[in-house]
């Protein structure tokens, strides 16, 4: 990129003079190092990641955001005002060249259940403000909690109103789960990746300082703490485990295992979370559970990682081969710690927050998505009845990927309509992926599936509101992204009574 830059300089001939001007201009401008924003993760009791990454210049394609190969001292503050007159902690992180110059501050001694201000300086600047707040102290519910959670944003399919909307909502704490990034080359609609599909690590460092300068995702960070996991898109489209879907057939062995290990490097880098995710050896430690007091418990899903490959070769199709029991999702090892945290019941709500399609859902031909969880059934069946086994009072299971809304009841068995429902499933539709979609007509394949009990096809996001005896759920839409700054609306609202399992219309 230096390089091209110079031949556009050098071969600027007779403009020379506007040339000069305007580089002088692009210089001063690509001083400011807080481009990207800023964000927050991760909440417990007594503190929280507070999360910036300097790039002057974002869309360098070293990946490194205009910045030099040298430490920087960041500076960072936490009020309880957003004015910074009642600092309550501060202190300096080192951005490092190693780590993209982001940094992931963990901020212990704060009050739990609490509302709080923070910034960064560094380089003589002072970062954009973010609010956030601490979880509630164990043993204590504390406020009622506005939960918003969405997926799946790619950049150039639309703009991120759906950010925009989810911010305004002033929520106590935002999930993402999954496809923030997409990984593909540029390919113009709305707007435009910049680069090729990415391959390297400093391919992923820009796209995501690309989709980090927009504005409204900033907001949405800004707003409050996220819980943040990955899907595919973060890495390579249908990905599972160590296998490829197929998509970059060029790369040997060797090289996709970096080009994954590169991601997740990059993801780790992009995100609000703790010292305890950063990358090991080309694997990364997502799977967390986050306790909100005894109101609820976030159990926060890697679908990807350990996952056995897509059976019959991925995709839409009747397989009997999926219904293998040695077949997980989660792999063994999450799966039981996935039991073992339900088991534990510390919240009146559990909210499984993971990516792929949790439901059954068949159509007339017996054929059902493979990469979801009808392509590892005994996987959904042992945690379904490991939590009726354990008494779990309220498990709602989040979802994202399939760029759709959903509300689904759960069933032990979906294709008895007598076994009794035991717990919820709640599908955010995409911020932008899939562009503006289309007013419903029903519920696809509803006459196979009478679980399913709510459809959308435009973009948005889940709004809940949790309570100790009941959770609101509002699906919130855009009709269009194409167009920037659409209001959002409720298309549907359900109640989810506490130790009622299931969908209930307000
Ligand atoms: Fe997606
Ligand atoms: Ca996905």
């Amino acid at each position: 990129m230096t390089r091209f830059n110079r031949r556009i300089f050098v071969f600027g001939g007779g403009a020379a003079v506007g040339t000069l001007t305007m580089g002088g201009r692009a210089a001063a401008a690509a001083t400011f190092p807080f481009t990207l924003g800023v964000a927050s993760g991760d909440p417990l009791p007594d503190g929280v990641v507070l999360w910036t990454r300097l790039a002057p210049a974002p869309l360098n394609a070293d990946g490194h955001g205009g910045m030099p190969n040298q430490n920087i001292p960041v500076d960072w503050e936490v009020a309880t005002d957003e004015g910074f007159t009642a600092i309550v902690q501060r202190g300096t992180a080192t951005a490092t060249y190693g780590e993209a110059h982001s940094v992931h501050v963990e901020v212990g001694g704060l009050q739990p259940d609490y509302d709080y201000f923070y910034r960064f300086r560094a380089q003589g600047h002072i970062s954009p403000v973010g609010r956030t707040r601490t979880a509630p102290a164990f043993g204590t519910p504390g406020r009622d909690l506005l939960m918003a959670f969405t997926s799946c944003a790619q950049y150039e399919e639309g703009f991120y109103t759906v950010y925009r909307r989810m911010a305004e909502d002033r929520p106590g704490l935002v999930l993402h789960l999954g496809d923030y990034i997409y990984e593909g080359g540029a390919n113009k609609r709305i707007r435009e990746h910049a680069g090729a599909e990415l391959r390297y690590l400093q391919d992923y460092r820009r796209r995501y300082a690309q989709y980090k300068t927009d504005a409204d995702l900033q907001a949405a960070h800004a707003a409050a703490p996220w819980l943040v996991v990955p899907d595919d898109h973060e890495v390579e489209n249908n990905y599972a485990g160590y296998s490829r879907s197929g998509n970059s057939p060029e790369l040997t062995d060797p090289e996709w295992r970096q080009r994954r290990a590169d991601a997740y490097q990059a993801y780790y880098e992009n995100m609000p979370l703790r010292g305890g995710a950063r990358p090991n050896g080309g694997n990364i430690q997502l799977y967390r559970r986050v306790r909100w007091g005894t109101l609820a418990t976030f159990h926060m899903l890697d679908t990807r990682q350990y996952r056995h490959d897509q059976a019959c070769g991925d995709g839409w199709q009747y397989c009997p081969e999926a219904g293998d029991p040695t077949r997980s999702l989660p792999g063994t090892a999450q799966e039981n710690w996935l039991l073992d945290g339900l088991g534990q019941r510390n919240g009146t709500w559990d909210l499984i927050g993971q990516q792929v399609f949790f439901a059954r859902r068949v159509d007339a031909n017996d054929a059902f998505g493979l990469d979801g969880w009808d392509g590892y059934p005994a996987s959904r069946d042992r945690i379904q009845k490991g939590w009726v086994q354990r008494g779990v009072r309220n498990p709602v299971v989040l979802t994202g990927d399939v760029h759709r809304s959903w509300a689904n009841d759960l069933k032990v068995d979906f294709t008895n309509p007598a076994s009794p429902v035991v717990g919820t499933e709640l599908v955010s539709t995409s911020v932008s992926s899939g562009g503006d979609g289309a007013d419903t007509t029903g519920i696809p394949d509803s006459a196979y599936n009478p679980h399913l009990k709510f459809y959308s096809n435009h973009r948005g996001y889940v709004r809940t509101t949790m309570s100790s005896t009941q959770m609101n759920v509002d699906f919130r839409a855009v009709k269009k992204i194409t167009t920037a700054n659409q209001p959002a609306t409720t298309l549907r609202s359900f109640t989810i009574e506490a130790g009622r399992p299931g969908l209930q219309t307000p």
